[in-house]
């Protein structure tokens, strides 16, 4: 039987994908993370695995309003980093 996948929406660019498409950042009592096992507790956000998502994420403050927390410009740095890294297109 196949397994069933919920769907998300991209905090870039509104797209709703099955959610293991999709980078998940959590955010928790410990601060905000990236979840790339989607397994962390907490409010989790929802990003396509591309570097233009995360421009427009930026631009719109779209995980801030997710989250409903401030990010840290360190935070999106990491994030850079991690899609620079991770998710070559
Ligand atoms: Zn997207």
């Amino acid at each position: 039987m196949q397994k069933y996948i919920p769907n998300r929406k991209c905090v870039g660019c509104q797209e709703v994908k099955p959610k293991n498409q999709l980078l998940r950042i959590a955010k928790n009592d410990r601060g905000v993370f990236i979840d790339e096992k989607q397994r962390l507790p907490g409010r989790g956000a929802y990003l396509c695995k591309k570097a233009e998502c995360l421009h427009l994420a930026k631009k719109k403050k779209g995980l801030e309003r997710s989250l409903k927390v401030t990010i840290p410009k360190e935070f999106y740095d990491l994030l850079d980093k991690f899609f620079a890294e991770n998710y070559k297109n």
